[in-house]
């Protein structure tokens, strides 16, 4: 059943330099229960497109446009208010990039998980802390966890806290941006594990944000490569990462260590394109060593072999 259905999403800023255009016309579905990991370079428009999702937008928007479906209730011609009311921590929830440093620090971290639903679903407080309690023993801590402070906490406990935070209002989307870059590789794999369990058991819907290729394998069903503000491949993850098609999720491929390190780890030429005036034709043109003429002069179309991808390659 299909849960999520973006379309032609485009979310630009205004700056003093120029209008950056972090998301640019992009398309994505999603059903539910799944998971679509989006991978890509810092500074490739994911954190853009998930605050462009969940509608949390900065100030300076140029341009905020294209169709966002949830559920089949289209999420861009809601006003504001309506959006707040019904949709953004009801329906569609977030974990911020670097969300484990902003736990409050004087507050207890039940009253910070049980909060949501006493905010958004006018829950009263004890009943919301109860909710908070049996959420935590779910997500392998134990009540007394939430008599406890932050600062009493590691940094995987606070990451499960902020989920559970993401988690207590049953969103039936859940957006995690970089939710394990913090944490050393254990404490990450059990945090995966964790997330792994929750898909299954709750068939929760994730789109989850990485910059690290390897780590979206393990719970992604989707991945999508962003590159420049734009989705340049997305495909079943099986498929993503035995075949690969676009030069720019290929190079990313190479530069994951494995554990047996037979080859160099190749690191990829050139910086990512400033958003503001990205290259002409296709946007990575000028750090592919395949590109072509057309690559220079034409932006690709989204071409079907099998799964999208959007290069001339595929022509
Ligand atoms: Fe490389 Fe051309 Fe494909 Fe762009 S369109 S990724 S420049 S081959
Ligand atoms: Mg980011």
């Amino acid at each position: 059943m299909k849960l999520l259905s973006v379309s032609n999403l485009k979310l630009y800023y205004k700056t003093t330099k120029g209008v950056v255009k972090a998301v640019d016309d992009v398309s994505f579905d999603l059903n539910k229960g799944e998971t679509l990991a989006i991978v890509g370079e810092s500074g490739c428009g994911k954190s853009s497109l998930s605050r462009a999702i969940i509608r949390l937008l900065p100030r300076n928007v140029h341009t905020y446009e294209g169709k966002i479906m949830l559920n089949g209730t289209d999420l861009m011609s809601m006003d504001e208010e309506t959006f707040r009311k019904e949709v953004r921590w009801r329906k569609i929830s977030m974990v911020f990039q670097g969300a484990l440093n902003s736990l409050n620090p004087v507050l207890k971290v039940g009253y910070q998980i049980a909060e949501p639903l006493m905010i958004h679903m006018k829950v009263n407080e004890k009943e919301a802390i109860e909710r908070a309690k049996e959420l935590l023993v779910k997500l392998g801590l134990s009540e007394e966890f939430a008599e406890r402070y932050p600062f009493e906490l590691s940094g995987g406990m606070k990451q499960r806290a902020v989920i559970a935070i993401a988690l207590i209002t049953n969103p039936d989307l859940i957006i995690l941006d970089e939710p394990t870059s913090a944490l050393d590789v254990i404490t990450q794999a059990n945090i995966m594990n964790m997330l792994k369990k929750l898909k299954r058991s709750r068939e929760q819907t994730f789109i989850f944000i990485t910059h690290d290729i390897s780590v979206a394998s393990e719970l992604a069903d989707k991945v999508a490569t962003m590159y420049a503000g734009q989705i340049v491949e997305i495909a079943p993850a099986d498929t993503f990462y035995e075949e690969p098609l676009h030069p720019y999720t290929q190079k990313l491929m190479k530069s994951v260590p494995t554990l047996r390190r037979e080859k160099m780890l190749e690191s990829i030429p050139g910086a990512p394109p400033n958003l503001i005036n990205p290259p002409s034709g296709c946007r990575f043109h000028p750090r592919c060593d395949k590109a072509m003429d057309i690559c220079r002069k034409e932006d690709p179309p989204t071409f079907e072999r099998g799964h999208s991808v959007k290069c001339w390659l595929y022509r």
